[in-house]
């Protein structure tokens, strides 16, 4: 019952709170409706402390503990949307799950998402929490985002929410044929959010405009 309303959301957390945030997304750019209609139904207070869940429908980024942040809703729907514009695919490796957010706005718009996180402590909550939310077509995995995930390879699109100086050799390799990686690329104040298609014999890399991310840890 307790759960029942507050995935219901009152007050802070109401439909006209949500539709305030989808509003100024789309003011800001984002086109998808399908996204802006995943930003507006996934509960985002349930992924955050109960004392930031007044908070939950800014445009912000949010503390989660251990030095991360839930990503800011602006940059989930802009990753999504570039990430499903003319996609054909099916299959999406996620690297940072973080407290799972972005994983529950996009898992839905595809046919599986395979995920990667290196602190277990939100590698088992961001899964107790989609479960808990009927999202069943994620795989989870504690582990090292360089390494990817092999045995899932090769995935449609891929989608990294931490930064790095480059983009892992072993993500690259488990992209698709025609398939598309979207990452934050550079140091800490200068990041970039990218996109990079496989194509045959090359990749071709695009910019989609400067970002802010934590960054991708190297090693487990
Ligand atoms: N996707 C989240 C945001 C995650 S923040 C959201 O929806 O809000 C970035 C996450 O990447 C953090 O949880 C961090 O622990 C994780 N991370 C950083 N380096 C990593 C690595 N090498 N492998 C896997 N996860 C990593």
């Amino acid at each position: 019952m307790q759960q029942d309303r507050n995935i219901r959301g009152i007050g802070m957390t109401s439909a006209r709170t949500r539709d305030r945030l989808v509003e100024r997304l789309r003011q800001e750019g984002i086109k998808s409706t399908a996204v802006l209609e995943q930003i507006r139904s996934v509960p985002r207070h349930l992924f955050v402390d109960e004392a930031l869940a007044s908070r939950a429908y800014e445009d912000t980024a949010l503390p989660i503990g251990l030095g991360q942040t839930i990503s800011q809703p602006y940059v989930v729907a802009r990753m999504t949307e570039a990430l499903l514009d003319n996609f054909s695919g099916e299959s999406v490796l996620e690297i940072g799950t973080g407290c799972g957010y972005q994983t529950a706005v996009l898992a839905p718009l595809v046919k599986t998402v395979h995920t990667v996180e290196r602190i277990r402590e939100f590698y088992q909550k961001a899964r107790q929490r989609l479960r808990e939310l009927d999202i069943y077509n994620v795989q989870f995995r504690p582990g090292d985002g360089w390494e990817g995930w092999p045995k899932y390879a090769p995935y449609d699109g891929i989608l990294v929410a931490a930064a790095a100086a480059e983009v892992p050799e072993k993500l690259l390799e488990q992209l698709a044929p025609e398939g598309r990686l979207i990452m934050p690329l550079g140091p800490a104040g200068r990041q970039d959010l990218i996109m990079v298609v496989r194509k045959n014999d090359h990749y071709e890399q695009m910019s989609l405009g400067a970002v802010s991310f934590v960054p991708l840890v190297k090693g487990k």
